[in-house]
């Protein structure tokens, strides 16, 4: 059975920090949409060109750019048997293409983490990312309020030590915005899937461990299994265990 998880949720919330997780753990790529522009903006690829600028006011890209985007992504052979998208959909058009790109597919899980604006703005102005490779602190083990010595994500960025940034549109009145045009174009989105029978809400104010045991068991109960079935379903798939921790969580 493929694992089709849709992560919902605003700035902040938790989705990419969970997504990565629940994709290593269950053998399927995750796909962020923030990830891919962000990178595009890095390499200063022609998109990255055409995206910066939008990005960096908190508006968000075309639809048929971003629907072509993940489209392709989506139909490379390692998403077959599932994925975890974050970041997408956004808006009402994004939600249809989505409809039709997954509509031989099998079940779409959209889950989504809810946290109180007032909390995603804190979280939002603490959160650090490796200058390097964009990868978020959050996603590696460490003590509460230490950051990890240095970012693990990459040979380069183990040897070049600590460079933690904030992200160039975490800044406060970009987060605003951002959060104006979640709650305009995204909620209402939201609202469209969760008359779904395949459609679970999770509290985000859990320690990120429970927010993780949530999803597992938000994503087991809208497949009707129960927790334990999905993971000796995911163990058989990889191979009899569980997958390889990466650096990067
Ligand atoms: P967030 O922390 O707000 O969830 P993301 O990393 O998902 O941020 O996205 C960062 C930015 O990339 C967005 O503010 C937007 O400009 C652009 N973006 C990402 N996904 C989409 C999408 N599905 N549609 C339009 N723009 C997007």
């Amino acid at each position: 059975m493929a694992l089709n998880l849709v992560m919902l949720g605003p700035p902040g919330a938790g989705k990419g920090t969970q997504a990565e997780r629940f994709a290593r753990e269950h053998g399927i790529p995750k796909v962020s949409t923030g990830d891919i522009l962000r990178e595009a903006v890095h390499s200063a690829s022609e998109l990255g060109i055409a995206v910066q600028a939008v990005m960096e006011r908190g508006e968000l890209v075309g639809d048929d750019l971003i629907i072509g985007i993940v489209r392709e992504r989506l139909s490379r052979p390692d998403a077959v048997a599932g994925f975890v998208l974050d970041g997408f959909p956004r808006t009402a058009a994004q939600a249809n293409a989505l409809d039709q790109i997954t509509a031989a597919r099998g079940p779409v899980i959209c889950v989504e983490i809810q946290v109180p604006d007032e909390e995603l703005v804190r979280r939002v102005q603490a959160r650090r990312v490796c200058e390097d490779c964009g990868a978020n602190a959050d996603a590696f083990e460490h003590q509460a309020n230490a950051l990890p010595g240095s970012c693990q994500n990459t040979e380069r960025c183990k040897t070049a030590g600590p460079k933690w940034v904030a992200r160039s549109d975490d800044s406060a009145s970009v987060v605003r915005e951002r959060l104006k045009i979640y709650w305009r174009d995204t909620r209402p989105m939201i609202d469209y899937y969760s008359a779904r029978p395949t459609f679970r809400r999770i509290d985000g104010l859990q320690t990120p461990e429970q927010v993780r045991e949530a999803l597992v068991s938000a994503v087991a109960s809208a497949l009707g299994l129960q927790a334990s079935q999905l993971q000796s379903m995911v163990a058989k798939k990889l191979g009899g265990g569980t997958a390889e921790p990466r650096g990067a969580r």
